[in-house]
């Protein structure tokens, strides 16, 4: 492991990585990479997580072409520098902020979407000239060994390299020196990382979870109302079967409104994913027994069991659990204090939407808050009183493939920005450069000191 790392600060160190053709080249072989193994691709994700092609398709491949793309065509405009103003004291003189690589960095990848969390921050590694070690998630088993196979065939390997494993392998690579560390995971490993990072003064940039809230107002329109629940049932079940990050992980609501909102959900569930649990379709499994069993137990609590008002039936030999609705479970019941990462909704009551905001800052930060309503003055309120990673009005999870828009955490769900342009800069150093003129010298600027020069 240290020598192929070693390898790579002597690919760094000769320049190669920081060509803008070899970046090109490399931003290429990632959309090959994807479109030449179309088929094996959908196969390793079903293998690992059962998802659907189209599924597949949406969250993982489309996303890296996307992302790919962009990089493509925006990097001659993000390498270049940028004029800085100077006052006029500095006068003659030119100013700019020079983009350069960071060096080799150690990215960290997890399960979930195996192939986007895994290429996406290495688009902004390579599209910002770096040497990269990748470490995907040993519980993604079949997508691990797709990159270990695939991605030398593809990518500079004197460059990038693929170093698979568990815990074991990463805590190995934390030992090493890195010139900066992307990690994509839970917040209790994400501490290892920053702990270890701090040894050699590395920066890091942590992609974390937590618990996503979504404020529901009241609408008086019912062709809203019914876009919302739709909006809500696609994006919590539809999307690797609420096993994501910015997956919605419970709803706040006002009592009146709940049964109107678990009436149009359970359509949605009934008409995506089909009637019970042995017919469910478009449903991934969970990744693995230990995190079935880690829902399972969310649910079983009996007092959060009594709370459910629509599914709850699991299924051990599949690992498949039911899109599940909870209406009001204790708000200190495990379901309600960690992430769910998984198929279940609970939904609070509130007397007054507007109690929703006390109630999200009770809790750490979100990585996002998602709030349907069309009340202006409510939402500057969330805006100006609330703090998450990000705040999407009016719809869920869309904000992930937004190259405009930084996607990171705030507090316990992460720090750090990726994405676009913001993927570039968080792999990037930005240098100050700063090109003076000889002549003229401003005599003030130095001893003897007199009064003269104090009042300059
Ligand atoms: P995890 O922290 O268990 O693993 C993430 C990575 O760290 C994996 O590559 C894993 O092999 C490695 N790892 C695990 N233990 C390690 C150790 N002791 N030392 C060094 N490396 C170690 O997380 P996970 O189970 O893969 O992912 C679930 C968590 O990730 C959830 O909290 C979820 O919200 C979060 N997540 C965040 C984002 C985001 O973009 N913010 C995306 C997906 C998942």
């Amino acid at each position: 492991m240290e020598g192929s790392i070693a390898g790579l600060r002597e690919t760094f160190k000769s320049g190669r990585t920081r060509s803008v053709a070899w970046r090109k080249n490399q931003l290429k072989a990632v959309i090959d990479l994807i479109n030449e193994n179309e088929q094996t691709i959908y196969k390793v994700l079903h293998q690992d997580l059962g998802k659907d092609p189209a599924e597949s398709y949406r969250d993982e491949m489309g996303v890296i072409l996307k992302s790919a793309n962009y990089a493509l065509s925006c990097l001659d405009k993000w390498v270049a520098p940028k004029k800085a103003e100077l006052p006029l004291v500095f006068f003659p003189a030119k100013g700019e902020v020079l983009p350069e690589p960071v060096g080799v960095v150690l990215i960290f990848s997890s399960w979930n979407f195996p192939i986007t969390l895994a290429l996406d921050p290495l688009i902004g590694a390579i599209s910002a000239g770096n040497a990269v070690v990748l470490k995907p998630s040993e519980l993604a088993p079949a997508c691990s060994s797709f990159f270990i196979e695939t991605i030398p065939l593809y990518l500079d390997n004197k460059a990038v390299k693929v170093i698979g494993g568990g815990a074991d392998v990463g805590e190995r690579l934390l030992e090493l020196k890195w010139d900066k560390i992307f990690f994509t995971g839970s917040p209790q490993v994400g501490r290892l990382v920053m702990t270890a990072a701090a040894r050699h003064l590395t920066p890091v940039t942590l992609e974390l979870g937590g618990k996503c809230p979504a404020v529901v107002d009241a609408f008086s329109s019912h062709s809203k109302t019914k876009v919302i629940a739709k909006r809500i049932a696609g994006g919590k079940w539809g999307l690797c079967s609420g096993q994501a990050c910015i997956a919605v992980d419970y709803l706040l609501v006002e009592e009146k409104f709940a049964s109107t909102l678990i009436e149009l959900l359970k359509k949605n569930i009934k008409r995506f994913f089909g009637g019970n649990l042995g017919d469910l379709k478009c449903v991934s499994r969970i990744v693995n027994k230990h995190h079935f069993e880690r829902i399972y137990h969310l649910l079983k609590d009996p007092h959060v069991a009594s709370s459910i008002v629509h599914g709850g039936s699991v299924d051990e030999e599949r690992l498949v659990i039911e899109p599940t609705i909870l209406l009001d479970p204790p708000l200190d019941s495990e379901i309600m204090t960690e992430e769910i990462f998984g198929p279940l909704l609970p939904i609070i009551t509130l007397k007054n939407i507007e109690e929703s905001i006390d109630f999200i800052n009770s809790r750490p930060k979100p990585l996002v808050i998602y709030a349907f309503t069309e009340d202006g003055t409510f939402k500057k309120r969330i805006l100006s009183e609330t703090s998450s990673g990000t705040v999407t009005f009016n719809d869920v999870m869309v904000q992930f493939v937004c190259d405009s828009l930084p996607f990171g955490g705030a507090g316990q769900s992460g720090f750090g920005r990726y994405h676009g342009k913001y993927s570039f800069d968080t792999f990037s150093h930005e240098k100050a450069v700063l090109h003076r003129a000889f002549f003229p010298e401003l005599e003030p600027r130095y001893p003897p000191w007199n009064d003269f020069k104090l009042r300059f």
